[in-house]
């Protein structure tokens, strides 16, 4: 019998030779972990002191320095004594999704063609700023979207663009969608608000990655209203800015809050009251950031850009631990790419969804 001590964690665990993580679920630890089969990495923790047997089946996701510096999946290694061990992200146990019925209470259709909804649940939600729901309307399949609203709201905010041929996108876009039944189902999602972190925050959101975006900095500022919070909103031109006054509104009431448009594909002209930057929001973020450490990153968006910037950020210092991502893959079903999202997945390392919802390339940015 080996005794694991969890950093943050104050009751040691009894280890009877099952692998870490199966300690950690079985005395009730809310270890961050997903796939559970050594594939996603989300259960990423390092060895502080003492040693353990590590599956051979980890190589594409833990590197050689990774595995040199003590770090260990804690789905695929066993202790070979007692042990100490960091998990690389909060302890947060994740609010119970579950499944309910629910109308759509407002509908209303913003430029760069995205509609934004509020849907009430027939029984509040309690969910974490940023994460997502499962959306089903009438007989069609069900679609991930991520919630804009704050945690606490009555009604869940969504903010759905429109994909051409796109089956849900395509029928909330109708006129009379008001008073139409939805089945929710949630929450889901690892890239929600790390609370603990005091360190500034930089959100990016491309794109309609802005709802979970918003929600995040929302908590964020609503729990500490001088933090500093740098957000980039990327898109590709002009008519791609649907959620311009209200973000100006919230960068007067926050002064540490600063909001800048990203423009990939845009000419230079004078609109609108957020500064332009005309370029990616890879260059904006290495020009103002020489160094991302210390900082938290939020990234929501088409996985092609999500992608990019968490380069980006590796370059520029942020830690692993720091990055939050959140792909949206506009055709999650279909399995457009898979040595695409494989490549996202190793990178990002910290990925905690099954692969199917990496799948598909949407360029809303970029
Ligand atoms: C975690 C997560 C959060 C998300 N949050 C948001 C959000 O907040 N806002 C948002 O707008 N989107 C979000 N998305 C994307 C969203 O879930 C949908 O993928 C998107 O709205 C398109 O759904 P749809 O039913 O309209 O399109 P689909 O019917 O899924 O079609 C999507 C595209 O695939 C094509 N296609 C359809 N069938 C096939 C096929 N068999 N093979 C190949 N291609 C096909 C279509 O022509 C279309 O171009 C999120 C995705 C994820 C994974």
């Amino acid at each position: 019998m080996a005794r694991i001590e969890l950093k943050d964690w104050p009751i040691p665990l009894e280890n009877g030779g099952e692998t870490v993580l199966e300690t950690m679920i079985a005395h009730g630890v809310p270890f961050p972990y997903s796939c559970a089969s050594g594939d996603c990495g989300a259960c990423k923790g390092r060895v502080l002191c003492g040693e353990v047997a590590h599956d051979s089946a980890t190589a594409g996701i833990l590197s050689a320095t990774e595995r040199a510096d003590g770090y260990v999946l804690a789905c695929r290694c066993t202790p070979k004594g007692d042990l100490r061990i960091e998990a690389l992200d909060e302890l947060v146990a994740l609010p119970a999704a579950r499944r309910q019925r629910g109308w759509v209470v407002s509908r209303q259709h913003r430029q760069g063609d995205v509609v934004v909804l509020r849907v009430k649940p027939a029984k509040p939600v309690h969910y974490l700023a940023g994460q997502f729901f499962y959306l089903k309307f009438d007989n069609l399949p069900q679609r991930a979207y991520s919630v804009a609203s704050l945690p606490g709201a009555d009604e869940l905010e969504f903010h759905v663009r429109l994909v051409e041929g796109g089956k849900t996108s395509s029928y909330v876009s109708r006129d009379n969608l008001v008073g139409s039944e939805v089945t929710v189902d949630g929450p889901h999602g690892h890239g929600y608000w790390r609370q603990n972190h005091g360190g500034p925050i930089v959100a990016i959101g491309g794109g309609t990655g802005l709802a979970p975006v918003l929600s995040i900095i929302g908590a964020a500022l609503a729990a500490n209203a001088h933090r500093h919070v740098h957000l980039y909103y990327a898109a590709r031109v002009e008519a791609d800015v649907y959620w311009e006054a209200e973000l100006a509104a919230l960068a007067r009431q926050y002064p540490n809050l600063r909001v800048d448009c990203a423009l990939s594909r845009a000419e230079p002209s004078e609109q609108g009251p957020l500064p332009r930057r005309y370029q990616r929001v890879t260059a904006s973020l290495a020009q103002d950031w020489p160094s991302l450490a210390g900082a938290k990153l939020y990234i929501a968006g088409p996985p092609k850009m999500v992608e990019a910037v968490a380069v980006t950020a590796r370059e520029l210092g942020l830690a692993a631990r720091d990055l939050h991502t959140d792909p949206f893959s506009d055709a999650a079903d279909h399995k457009l790419d898979g040595a695409f999202t494989s490549g996202l997945r190793r990178f990002v390392g910290r990925w905690r969804r099954p692969p199917f919802e990496l799948a598909g390339l949407a360029t809303q940015e970029g």
